[in-house]
């Protein structure tokens, strides 16, 4: 039995053992993990320390833009507490309800007053704005027509018209848009005589009055040398036009261009003035014909085929015997079967002075390129007779020194 007795207790005894190294073991495993947990801790917690110092640093840096954004908000409430009361905005509508109708860069401002006073909500600041989408001319203010869709989209409207602000825009819809646009351009009262005449267009549309480039110009020497090259690319399409109440436009095919250099323009519509509104020597011709590009950047260029009174012109009789009737001002006319380039109103030369100028109709926008052609092309006196504008040009123009350029005689 002492034999049995002695192995049991070796028995026990080992098992007392391996439970000891267990514990002690689980023990240890058990601490190490605390000190594990411990090191990940400390690191995170050294990190979150950066962090902080990083953050610390920024908002520092920060501060001034900070300071700056501060300055700009308290402008903003102020304006905004300006014209809370409403009482500026009561003052300019009843100022406006006395005219017949206002043009496209008022519409803006009220728009934009009407925000600023009785917020985006109100609906006659979508009104205003829309108005301006309609009455701009989307040749010449392109910035008064993004003005009016940025109001619009702040206002969380959908923009009716397509964005020619987005710079992006393919060039064919642009022209496109560009025409639809001249068509509902008859707002403007003005016009070449009496208190509608060139005399007062400045009282609507300041830069008239007030521009230092304005066209059309005396052509008169001595010259700078011209640095430019014209070449002509003009598409053959359907005749479309519109008499506008101050002119015939004819409406080309899209696709038709001019290179200046390289520099690529389209061309958007032609007119006719009589007589012509630019002077040789101080002498003005029977009548011009006005070409008018754009390029993408919205720059515009003025190409001017000057008319002497000769010999009948095979282009302009077409034109003459397909007139939009009269009872149709201001809307497009395609007379059906008849086709027509542009390019067949041109001389072959494209030799030509040039000058920085503006459009000679208002709103008289500046930044318009002229280049008036060296070569002039005739019309017979009964041509010039039957185009419906006795007397549609606008005087010339202050230098304000500027200086003429003229491509080289070869
Ligand atoms: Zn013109």
């Amino acid at each position: 039995m002492k034999k049995y007795l002695r192995i049991i207790l070796e028995v026990l005894l080992a098992v007392v053992l391996v439970a000891v190294a267990t514990f002690a073991y689980t023990n240890y495993s058990g601490k190490k993990h605390m000190s594990d947990d411990l090191t990940q801790s400390t690191e995170e917690l050294d990190q979150t320390k950066e962090a902080l110092d990083k953050a610390t640093e920024d908002l520092e840096a920060n501060k001034e833009k900070i300071a700056a954004l501060m300055k700009d908000q308290i402008q903003l409430n102020a304006l905004k507490s300006a014209f809370a009361n409403g009482v500026v905005l009561s003052d300019l509508d009843a100022l406006y309800k006395k005219e017949k109708s206002i043009g496209a860069d008022r519409q803006v401002g009220l728009g934009a007053l009407r925000m600023l006073t009785n917020g985006v909500d109100d609906p006659g600041t979508i009104s205003a704005f829309q108005k301006t989408l309609e009455l701009a001319e989307w040749n010449t203010r392109l910035q008064t027509v993004c003005a009016a869709q940025n109001g619009l989209m702040s206002a969380g409207q959908k923009v009716t018209v397509l964005a020619d602000c987005n710079k992006d825009a393919p060039p064919q819809k642009e022209v496109e848009e560009a025409q639809k646009k001249t068509l509902s351009e008859n707002d403007f009262k003005w016009g070449y005589d009496g208190d509608a005449g060139p005399e007062h267009w400045g009282e609507n549309f300041p830069t008239c009055a007030k521009g230092k480039k304005q066209s059309p110009m005396n052509i008169i020497g001595p010259f700078e040398k011209a640095k430019e090259t014209l070449t002509v690319d003009y598409k053959e399409g359907a005749l479309k036009m519109v008499n506008n109440g101050h002119t015939i436009k004819i409406l080309p095919e899209p696709g038709s261009t001019m290179l200046v250099n390289k520099d690529l323009y389209d061309l958007v519509e032609v007119h006719f003035h009589r007589p012509s509104e630019e002077e040789v020597d101080g002498k003005s011709s029977a009548m011009v014909i006005h070409l008018l590009h754009k390029n993408k950047k919205g720059k515009l260029a003025v190409m001017a085929v000057l008319i002497n009174e000769g010999k009948e012109n095979p282009a302009i009789k077409l034109l003459w015997t397909n007139l939009p009737p009269k009872d149709k001002e201001g809307q497009e006319f395609a007379p059906p079967k008849v086709v027509f380039n542009p390019g067949t109103l041109l001389p072959s030369d494209l030799s030509h002075f040039t000058y920085e100028g503006s459009l000679s109709t208002p709103p008289c926008t500046e930044g318009v390129m002229n280049y008036v052609l060296k070569a002039s092309v005739d019309l017979s006196k009964g041509q010039i007779n039957k185009f419906p504008f006795k007397a549609n040009a606008r005087p010339v123009q202050d230098f304000n020194g500027r200086k003429i350029a003229a491509t080289v005689t070869k």
